[in-house]
């Protein structure tokens, strides 16, 4: 196996607070990293590094783990562009919002949603995201559901299955009959492909009920649970979450104190997605809150047609730093470590040893230029699983 050394990094996060500076990013300065297959197996300074077969010179230029985007819809056909040039133009637009995604998504050939996918893949890698979660959701029957984690199944081990996004139009009348096809027939066909189970716990989606009775049954199948809570009002999917030990509560813009409370003596995590309140004008989630609260916190993009179609984590870092009262050094721990924490993964999100060889170089002497420049595109290569792609 060759070993690699990227060496003459200004700056290196590696998220390991025993290293470094000692904060939580474990910052170590003229730095080098050293791969050996698909892992990274020695840290430090850069005149320390053991001798290798290959080297890279990083120029005098930062290093990061590769970003982890925890929460991501990606296998979906047609846009919503009318939709939301309607909303930022302040006029009304009666479309079916998911249903739009949904009805295009059922028209579409595998081909079409597989091709799709691996374009917004791809996107998401030049902007150095190595792992990323994606969800189901624009099926709601439950061979589309099956096969819309098929798919994503080919792309990423962080597949989550979400039958429960909405009442599937076909229940409208009847809400009660579709949570028994997502409790049954189509977690059953679905869970083979998953590794986790979700549900959109909110008004107009499922309360609080539906939400335990989804996850739960998803759990008695092997699946585990994350939630879709406390995005657009107050209610009971955070403490659900928490009582459940869900891996991350997701969205959490809307909450009380017996909310906070609930996640700081958990171990969930709360993973913010300041894309959908960019992208439907919506008020921010309070970082600062949950952080002072003692809360994991994860940041993620949320890449769906509908309310938030960004592929990038680095845009989602900015504007945590610019207005949800992050610091830019929490806000690079979130999109990293913390989206790996919000996948219960130790092996990414970090460069230790051990950890996998996923790590993004930026064309910037600090980590800090993600969110100090704002849209620039900074990401100058991309490792993955110890190769370069980008
Ligand atoms: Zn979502």
């Amino acid at each position: 196996m060759s070993s690699t050394v990227i060496s003459d990094i200004a700056q290196l996060v590696t998220n390991d607070p025993s290293l470094g500076d000692e904060s939580p990013l474990g910052l170590v300065r003229d730095a080098a990293v050293v791969i050996e297959g698909d892992r990274v197996v020695w840290t430090g300074e850069s005149s320390k590094a053991p001798p290798t077969d290959n080297r890279v010179d990083a120029g005098g230029r930062a290093v990061v783990p590769g970003f982890v985007d925890s929460h991501s819809h990606l296998v979906f056909a047609g846009d919503r562009t009318e939709e939301f040039n309607a909303r930022m133009s302040g006029r009304p637009y009666s479309a079916g919002g998911i249903r739009t995604t949904v009805a295009a998504t059922r028209a579409a050939s595998d081909a079409e949603l597989e091709a799709n996918l691996t374009r917004h893949l791809a996107e998401a890698l030049r902007q150095g995201t190595t792992t990323f979660e994606t969800k189901s959701g624009y099926g709601l029957t439950t061979a589309d559901e099956a096969r819309a984690l098929r798919l994503a199944a080919r792309h990423t081990d962080e597949v989550t299955f979400l039958g429960a996004h909405i009442v599937a139009p076909e229940y409208a009348g009847d809400p009660a009959a579709y949570v028994d096809l997502v409790t049954g027939e189509m977690l059953d066909a679905c869970a083979p492909h998953a590794r986790w189970i979700d549900v959109f716990c909110e008004e107009g989606a499922f309360d609080g009920d539906q939400a335990r009775a989804i996850l739960t049954a998803g759990r008695a199948k092997g699946l585990h649970p994350r939630v879709h809570a406390n995005q657009l009002t107050y209610g009971p999917g955070v403490r659900l979450a928490v009582e459940l030990d869900a891996a991350s509560a997701d969205h959490c813009t809307h909450l009380g104190d017996t909310d906070v409370d609930a996640l700081a003596s958990g171990r969930t995590v709360a993973t913010l997605l300041p894309g959908a309140e960019f992208s439907t004008r919506a008020e921010w989630p309070d970082a600062r809150r949950l952080l002072d609260a003692g809360v994991t916190v994860a940041l993620s993009t949320d890449c769906n047609p509908g309310s938030s179609f960004t592929s990038s984590v680095p845009f989602c870092v900015a504007l945590a730093v610019r207005d949800m009262g992050m610091t830019p050094d929490e806000a690079v721990w979130s999109a990293t470590a913390g989206g790996a924490a919000a996948l219960r993964r130790t092996d990414i999100g970090r460069l230790t040893p051990g950890a996998y060889a996923d790590l993004t170089l930026l064309d910037a002497p600090s980590h800090v230029h993600l969110a100090y420049r704002p849209g620039v595109p900074l990401v100058a290569g991309v490792w993955r699983r110890g190769v370069r792609e980008v």
